[in-house]
C-alpha cells in the first residue's frame, strides 16, 4: 500500500475517531461555560470534513476548515475567560458562508466553465481568514496567559495553546496536498484535537512547562554523557593507527583507556545530572532535615504571628515562594471563622466566615490534604462555591492550601503564593509541606494558648485602667460631697448674711431715726439683690432634685434659637460691660424654628454664657456661633450651637466631671463671691442643669478645652446640638404636617 493509497483511507480512520471522540466528550459531566458547547461543533465540523475528504479526495472544501477554525476559536475565547470581539466572528461566519457557497457552485458546474480565477481567490479569502482567525486566537492565549498569575492557571492556557497550535499545523500540514504530509498533517491534527479534548473534558492536565524542561534535560544529559564515550573511542583510534597492533603495550594502553573510559563514565553522568536537574528543575531537599530544623524552629516560637513567619519564612526558603500567610480558623457561632495573618507579600487581612459544610473547608478538613486554588477555580466539584467565598479567595492570591488540624478540628490553614519561577508545586514538594503542617500543630496550638492570655491580659490591663480611673472619679465625688455641706453653708450663708446684716442696719437706723429715703432704697436694694441669690440657689437646689426624681418635665413649643440666646444674655449684659468683655452673638434669623422648651433652653444657655463670664478675665472675649446639620438625607436635623471664651481654660480631666452636681474645680473657699466676677463662686450646679435640659430635648452637651493656664488664656468651647425636632414631639410634628 503506497502513501496515497493510505491517505485516501485515512479520512475513514479519522470519521470514526472524530466520532468516537464526539462521544466520550458527551457522555461525559461536562465543566462549565460555553467552551464545549463550540468544541462539540468543531468536532462536528471536524467530522464533516473527514467525510468530504473521502468522498472528494479533494481538498476544495478548505472553507469547512475554515469554519472549524471559527468554532475553535470561540471555544478558545471561552476557555481563556476573555472576550474577543463578537463582530469578528460574525464577519468570519459570513465569509465563510460565502466561501462555502463559491466553492459549492464552483464543484457543480462542468469543469470548462469553472474559473481557475474564482477558484483561487476562493483559497487566498479562506487561507486569509484561517490566518487572521489563528491570529486572534493566539493574541487572545496570550493576552490572557499574561493576566493570571497562578502557575496551573497559566499551565492551562500553555496546554491549550501547545495543542491548538498542533491542531492548527496539522490542518496546514493536511491542506499541503503533499502525501507525506497530509499523512502527517492528520496524526498532528488528531493528536492535537484529542489534546484539547482532555482539556475541555478535566481540569486535570499535565504540567507543559515542567514537562519540557523533563525532556530538555533528558536530552541535554543525553548528549553530554556521550562526550567519555566519544573520547574513549578516539583515543582508541589514535592509539590504534599510532602502535603497532602485535605490541603487547598496545593492547595494555587500550585496555587502560577503556577501563578509564568505564570508570570514568558513570560519575561524570551523575555530575552532569545534578547540575542539570538542579539548574532546569530545582533542588531536591532531604526531607528529615529540612522536618528536623522546622520543628526545632518552630519550637522555640510561642507569638502566632512570629510562627507564622517562621513556618512561611521556611517554606518559602524551601519552595521559593514569595507570598504566603497563615490562617488561623476558629468556630464561631456555628461557623468557621478565618483570619489571615500574612507573613509575606500584600494579603488582606480581613477574616471570612465560612459555613462549616462549605465545599472550601469540608475539602480541608475531611480529607487532610492540601487543596489547589486551581482546583477551586477548576473542578466541577467546587463549581457551587459562593461568589462571597470565592472572592476572598481570590484576593489571597494563594497557590495551594495545606491544613493543620489538631485532633479533629481544621485549627489552621498554611497558605502559600506561587513559587517565584512561574513553576507548579510538585506533588513531593506539597507532601513536604503537608508533613511540615503536621508538625506545626503545636506549636499553633501553644501559640494561640499563648496569645488568648495575651490578649486576657490586655483585657485586664484596660479593666485595671479602668477601675483607676473609675477609683479617682470615685474618690473625686467623694470629695464633692463632703465639699457639698461647704459649698452649699457657704452659698447660703453669703446672701443670707446679708439680709440679715442690711435688715439689722435698717432696724438700728429705723430705732436712731436717721433713715433717709435714699439709705432706706440703698439698703432695700442689697436685701432685694442677696433674697434673689438665695431665691436663684433654692431653685436650682430644687431643679436638681427634680431631675433626680422625675428627670425634667419639659413642655415643648416652636421658638426661635434667636429668642432664646437673646433672652439667655440679658440678665448678663451689664456684667459683660463692667467687666469689658466683648460678646459677639451669631446671626439666627435664617435658622429653622425648633421645638423646645423655650423657659428651660434659656435657663442653659444662660448657665453656659454665665460660666463664660465667670471664667474670662477682663478684657477677654466671649463668641456665641451656631450651624446646622444636615441629617443623613441631607435636610437639617440639628442645629449646633458653640459658647466660646477665651478664659481660663479646662483641665481634660475635669471634662466630664464638670456636669456632675456641686462639681467645682479647685478649693472651693477660694472662690470669690459674686455671679458675675472672675471665678465667683457658684454652688457647681449651673452644668449638672443645662446638662439636664439639653439630654431632655434629646441633644447632647460636651466642652473642649486644651487645659486650665491662667497665663495662656487658651479659653474654653461648650457644644451643644439640638434637635430641630426632638423624638419626643417628632411624631406630633408629622401629626400636624400630615394635617392630622
Ligand atoms: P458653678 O456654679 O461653679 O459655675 P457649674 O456647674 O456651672 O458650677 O460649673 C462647674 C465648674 O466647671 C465650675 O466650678 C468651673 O470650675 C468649671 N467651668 C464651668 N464653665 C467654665 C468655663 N467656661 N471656663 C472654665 N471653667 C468652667
Amino acid at each position: 500500500m503506497d502513501l496515497n493509497q493510505i491517505n485516501t483511507y485515512l479520512p475513514l480512520i479519522a470519521a470514526p475517531s472524530y466520532v468516537v471522540v464526539l462521544v466520550v466528550l458527551l457522555s461525559r459531566r461536562l465543566p462549565r461555560g460555553n467552551q464545549t458547547r463550540w468544541f462539540l461543533l468543531f468536532l462536528a465540523v471536524s467530522l464533516i470534513w473527514e467525510l468530504i475528504l473521502f468522498f472528494t479526495q479533494n481538498n476544495i472544501f478548505i472553507p469547512v476548515v475554515l469554519l472549524g477554525t471559527l468554532f475553535i476559536g470561540k471555544t478558545t475565547e471561552a476557555y481563556s475567560g476573555r472576550v474577543i470581539p463578537r463582530h469578528w466572528f460574525i464577519i468570519g461566519l459570513i465569509i465563510t458562508t460565502l466561501l462555502i457557497l463559491a466553492t459549492l457552485t464552483l464543484t457543480l458546474l462542468p469543469t470548462n466553465t469553472s474559473s481557475p480565477l474564482l477558484l483561487d481567490i476562493t483559497k487566498i479569502l479562506s487561507a486569509s481568514t484561517w490566518l487572521f482567525s489563528v491570529f486572534l486566537m493566539l493574541k487572545t492565549l496570550w493576552q490572557a496567559y499574561q493576566t493570571v498569575r497562578l502557575p496551573l492557571h497559566a499551565n492551562r492556557l500553555l496546554h491549550w495553546a501547545v495543542f491548538l497550535t498542533l491542531t492548527l499545523l496539522g490542518e496546514v500540514l493536511l491542506l499541503n496536498n503533499q502525501p507525506l504530509s497530509a499523512l502527517i498533517g492528520q496524526i498532528i491534527r488528531f493528536l492535537g484535537v484529542l489534546g484539547l479534548t482532555r482539556a475541555i473534558s478535566s481540569h486535570r492536565l499535565f504540567d507543559v512547562q515542567t514537562r519540557f524542561r523533563h525532556i530538555l534535560a533528558f536530552t541535554i544529559i543525553a548528549l553530554t554523557a556521550a562526550i567519555p564515550a566519544t573520547l574513549v573511542l578516539l583515543l582508541t583510534i589514535w592509539i590504534t593507527n599510532q602502535l603497532a597492533l602485535e605490541q603487547l603495550s598496545t593492547y595494555g594502553a587500550l585496555l587502560i583507556v577503556i577501563a578509564l573510559g568505564f570508570l570514568l563514565y558513570q560519575p561524570f553522568r551523575q555530575i552532569i545530572e545534578r547540575i542539570i536537574y538542579r539548574f532546569l528543575l530545582g533542588e531536591e531537599f532531604q526531607t528529615s532535615k529540612v522536618v528536623r530544623s522546622y520543628s526545632q524552629a518552630i519550637s522555640r516560637t510561642l507569638d502566632v504571628e512570629q510562627l507564622t513567619l517562621v513556618i512561611i519564612g521556611t517554606i518559602s526558603e524551601l519552595m521559593e515562594t514569595n507570598r504566603g500567610a497563615l490562617l488561623l480558623v476558629s468556630q464561631v457561632d456555628n461557623m468557621l471563622e478565618i483570619e489571615p495573618i500574612p507573613a509575606m507579600g500584600r494579603i488582606p487581612r480581613r477574616t471570612m466566615r465560612f459555613p462549616t459544610n462549605s465545599l472550601f473547608i469540608e475539602k480541608l478538613a475531611s480529607e487532610r490534604s492540601w487543596l489547589l486554588q486551581y482546583d477551586l477555580d477548576f473542578s466541577p466539584d467546587h463549581a457551587t462555591l459562593p461568589g462571597e467565598e470565592q472572592t476572598w479567595l481570590h484576593e489571597l492570591g494563594i497557590e495551594v492550601y495545606v491544613p493543620v488540624h489538631t485532633g479533629t478540628e481544621l485549627s489552621g490553614i498554611i497558605a502559600l503564593g506561587p513559587k517565584s519561577s512561574g513553576l507548579a508545586y510538585r506533588s513531593n514538594e506539597l507532601e513536604l509541606v503537608q508533613i511540615l503542617a503536621d508538625q506545626t500543630v503545636i506549636a499553633l496550638q501553644n501559640a494561640r494558648l499563648y496569645s488568648e492570655l495575651n490578649h486576657q491580659n490586655e483585657q485586664i490591663r484596660l479593666l485595671n485602667a479602668n477601675l483607676r480611673k473609675q477609683n479617682e472619679r470615685l474618690g473625686i465625688m467623694d470629695k464633692v460631697k463632703s465639699d457639698f455641706i461647704t459649698i452649699a453653708s457657704h452659698e447660703l450663708r453669703t446672701p443670707l448674711t446679708q439680709v440679715k446684716g442690711y435688715a439689722d442696719i435698717l432696724a438700728a437706723m429705723n430705732e436712731e431715726s436717721s433713715l433717709t429715703r435714699e439709705q432706706t432704697r440703698e439698703i432695700v436694694g442689697h436685701i432685694n439683690r442677696a433674697s434673689n441669690r438665695l431665691e436663684g440657689l433654692i431653685s436650682a437646689m430644687l431643679d436638681v432634685s427634680q431631675l433626680e426624681a422625675s428627670g425634667m418635665q419639659l413642655s415643648f413649643v416652636q421658638t426661635r434659637l434667636d429668642t432664646i440666646i437673646r433672652l439667655a444674655v440679658e440678665p448678663i449684659a451689664t456684667a459683660v460691660r463692667e467687666r469689658r468683655l466683648k460678646l459677639a452673638l451669631p446671626d439666627l434669623r435664617d435658622f429653622p424654628p425648633i421645638y423646645a422648651d423655650f423657659k428651660r433652653l434659656v435657663q442653659a444657655f444662660n448657665n453656659l454664657i454665665g460660666n463664660a463670664i465667670k471664667y474670662t478675665p477682663d478684657l477677654g472675649s466671649i463668641t456665641i456661633t451656631a450651624s446646622i446639620l444636615p441629617s443623613a438625607n441631607q435636610g437639617p436635623e440639628y442645629v449646633e450651637i458653640v459658647v466660646g471664651d477665651t478664659g481660663i481654660g479646662i483641665d481634660p480631666r475635669y471634662h466630664d466631671l464638670i456636669f456632675e452636681k456641686f462639681f467645682r474645680i479647685g478649693n472651693p473657699e477660694l472662690h470669690s463671691s459674686g455671679t458675675t466676677k472672675f471665678k465667683g463662686a457658684g454652688p457647681g450646679l449651673g452644668l449638672h442643669i443645662a446638662k439636664g435640659v439639653i439630654e431632655a430635648h434629646s441633644g447632647r452637651i460636651w466642652v473642649e478645652s486644651e487645659g486650665e493656664d491662667e497665663v495662656r488664656l487658651s479659653g474654653s468651647r461648650f457644644h451643644v446640638i439640638l434637635p430641630i425636632n426632638p423624638p419626643a414631639i417628632k411624631h406630633k410634628v408629622n401629626d400636624l404636617q400630615q394635617g392630622k
